[in-house]
């Protein structure tokens, strides 16, 4: 804040709200940019942090920092992330008061390396203790080891997430952290079984390969080479540049360790991810009368190619090998590759499956197994964070890392449940901001002036709404057996949502141009812009059927992660599951139930430009990323009353020099001292407020030439 005019030209302001003109997007953008050159990569917008992806790793995280930011107020010096956590630290420490921090931003942002810092802070400013030491290092530990399977190579980001995450940090009344619980969302399952090019499947099948020795490879039944299997190398890019697999499985295989999941089950883990990659390699052909059938001689011969005079080993290993690391009885497994099971009525039907479905039906059971294993690892995860002690009354920090708004050339099921998400995020984002403002000016004594802002609640209900909303129609949709398709589901949608002004039906489109092309598209105008969403796979997507075969084949498996996943009651439940965009909309609604009963913090993460290129900002980019993030609105919101505020101390210890009624000893107590000190410096009736403990100052224009008299 306290910078003089020539420095404010070079390096902007650090608080956005003191922004000439709050409402220009081209001053905002050049004020990010200014800072961004600097390497002052954060900002604030009030209490909220704007932060600007360096592609670089700046001297600003050591101990020295750490230091630095404890127990400093927010506002004494430049913004950082730590100066938030530590807020958020001394408002659960001092009143406490449950804390959460809301980390967003688009895919390479730098959301999962804020996070990071948060916690690192988080670590090293509680007591050195050595009971404590146990429960840091869980906390810290179970980044690498969500990282090695929930995260991949993806063409915008090395080391991108594909799941949401909560984590809370639990404290006791002291302060002192006792534990912690995770909380996973929607992962990108069909990552297991498809990767674009360029890209790459989950980074821990790379690194067992890398980094497992002979003996567990030979277990495994695996080559070391990840281009011998489908599944990892369809991304033509099975390396990333400085990353090390080897050494990361090493490091994976400790932190697993510490958080309580020995050798034994490390192996369970392994062992069903080598059935998947197996799996993968299964080749299916049309048999007689269209029937799928195996065929392991194209990939014995492949394989015998390299590797050979060994093609007897390989049949071996299909059909029995195979089997023995799934630990699973072989026939039952072969009978559910290539058949399916009906239960209509009271009539069971078995029906063979055609080559096309059979991939399918593989590809269901690769992402399902990965997916429940991911989960129970999860779990296991929370059971080794539970705290030790029984802690009375608990109080926690939450962090939340989730993807940001996604527009791709094609969006499909996956980028609608993540926009969603976003409008959610967006609408609770708004609503704390305003009731925070409401609050502080309630506090401090000040008339309220009502603010209008876009309330996307509009955008939430067309999506979520009951009968009416777009899940409860694809829901149904999916509910109707062999009649309805993606197309169907896009009919009843034009029909039923044509005069929503958020939905833009393109058969509408149509008949204004009186064109016909046959489109399977429908448009939705989200907060942040229009994106258009391809309706291919969404029932499918949304239904998320794991054949009743496959899933009695995983039961009978007596590996002890599948034994934990898959259950007989599962099979024997009447009811239908839930389907999937159902599921997110129940986890989303938990999800801001425990948000909304928090303080929150905001961390808005920006990348300046796609080729993750240290000093490169591209204002194209960036301008989109403002916009999304919905940043403009939250600096009307904040700029809406009063730009600036301060406790009457802080304000008085810097300016008392400018009046010689406060200098060098103000008379009376901070706020009088204060009024005299403002009427000295002919502040202008409407240009602040005396609140009960700050002072509120109305445009920048008042603090700058305070701040301009004081630096001469
Ligand atoms: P995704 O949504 O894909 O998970 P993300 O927002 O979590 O993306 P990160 O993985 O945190 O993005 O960041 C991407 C990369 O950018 C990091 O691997 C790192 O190289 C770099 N990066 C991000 N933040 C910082 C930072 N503060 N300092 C240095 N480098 C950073
Ligand atoms: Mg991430």
């Amino acid at each position: 804040m306290e910078q003089d005019l020539h420095v404010r030209d070079r390096v902007g302001v650090q608080d956005f709200v003191l922004l000439e003109n709050h409402t220009s997007e081209t001053e905002f953008i050049e004020n990010l940019q200014k800072r961004s050159k600097e390497e002052l990569i954060y900002t604030y917008i009030g209490s909220v942090l704007v932060s600007v992806n360096p592609y670089k790793n700046l001297p600003i995280y050591g101990s020295d920092y750490v230091e630095k930011y404890r127990n400093v107020n927010f506002y004494e010096l430049p913004p950082h992330v730590f100066a938030l956590t530590d807020t958020a630290l001394r408002s659960l420490r001092g009143e406490l008061v449950n804390q959460c921090i809301l980390i967003s931003g688009e895919s390479g942002a730098g959301k999962t390396e804020a996070s990071k810092k948060v916690l690192q802070f988080i670590a090293a400013t509680t007591r050195k203790k050595a009971s404590l030491e146990t429960v840091k290092d869980k906390l810290l530990q179970s980044n690498p080891v969500l990282e090695a399977f929930g995260n991949a190579k993806t063409n915008r980001n090395d080391n991108s997430s594909r799941f949401g995450k909560y984590m809370d940090v639990e404290f006791d009344f002291t302060g002192d952290p006792t534990g912690g619980h995770i909380i996973n969302y929607l992962l990108e399952k069909s990552r297991v079984v498809f990767q674009a090019k360029g890209e790459r499947n989950f980074h821990i099948f790379y690194q067992l390969l890398a980094g497992a020795d002979d003996a567990l490879l030979e277990k495994l039944s695996l080559k070391r080479d990840p281009n011998q299997y489908v599944y990892l190398k369809q991304g033509e890019s099975s390396k990333v540049s400085g990353v090390d697999d080897a050494e990361s499985f090493k490091i994976v295989r400790d932190a697993l360790r510490v958080m309580e999941i020995g050798d034994e089950e490390q192996e369970a883990l392994f062992l069903l991810l080598s059935v998947i990659i197996h799996l993968g390699n299964i080749e299916f052909a049309s048999g007689e009368g269209d029937r799928a059938r195996i065929n392991n001689p194209v990939l014995v011969s492949t394989i015998a190619k390299e590797v050979k005079g060994e093609v007897d080993v390989e049949i071996v290993f299909l059909f029995d090998k195979f089997f023995k690391l799934l630990q699973c009885p072989e026939d039952k497994l072969v009978k559910a590759l290539l058949n399916k099971t009906i239960e209509a009525r009271d009539d069971v039907v078995v029906s063979p499956m055609g080559r096309d479905e059979a991939v399918k039906a593989r590809d269901a059971l690769s992402k399902s197994v990965y997916e429940r294993m991911f989960t129970w690892l999860v779990q296991r995860l929370n059971r080794s964070l539970q705290s030790a002690v029984e802690v009375k009354k608990k109080i926690v920090l939450g962090i939340l890392d989730i993807y940001g708004f996604e527009i791709f050339q094609s969006n499909s099921f996956e980028q609608l449940c993540i926009n969603y998400c976003n409008e959610k995020l967006q609408q609770l984002f708004i609503e704390l901001t305003l009731k925070s403002e409401q609050d502080e000016y309630r506090r401090e004594g000040i008339a309220w002036e009502p603010v209008t802002y876009f309330d996307n609640k509009i955008i939430c209900d067309l999506i979520e709404e009951k009968h009416k909303g777009i899940i409860s129609i694809m829901d149904e949709e999916c509910l109707v057996p062999g009649e309805a398709n993606d197309k169907t589901f896009l009919n009843k949608m034009d029909k039923l949502l044509s005069d929503h002004p958020h939905y833009l039906s393109h058969a509408k489109g149509d008949n204004k141009t009186k064109k016909t092309i046959e489109r399977e598209e429908f448009r939705l105008l989200h907060y942040a812009g229009e994106v258009t969403y391809n309706v291919k796979g969404f029932l499918e997507k949304n239904n998320d059927l794991l054949y009743r075969d496959l899933k009695d084949a995983m039961i009978s498996s007596s590996n002890p992660i599948t034994k934990d996943v898959f259950t007989s009651s599962e099979l024997n439940s009447k009811k239908r599951p839930d389907t999937a965009a159902s599921q997110f909309k129940t986890s989303l609604a938990r999800l801001v139930e425990i948000l909304i009963s928090k303080e929150p913090s905001y961390i808005r993460c920006i990348k300046p430009n796609d080729v993750k290129k240290p000093g490169l900002f591209e204002t194209g980019i960036v301008t989109h990323q403002v916009k999304y993030l919905g940043l403009m609105e939250n600096l009307r919101v904040r700029r809406a009353g009063f730009a600036y505020r301060r406790p009457y101390e802080g304000f008085l210890n810097r300016y008392k020099s400018l009046c010689p009624e406060t200098w060098p000893h103000p008379k009376g107590d901070p706020k009088s001292a204060v009024q005299t000190l403002v009427n000295h410096l002919k502040y202008g009736e409407n240009d602040y407020c005396m609140g009960l403990t700050k002072i509120f100052i109305r445009l920048p224009k008042t603090l700058f030439e305070t701040e301009d008299a004081f630096q001469k």
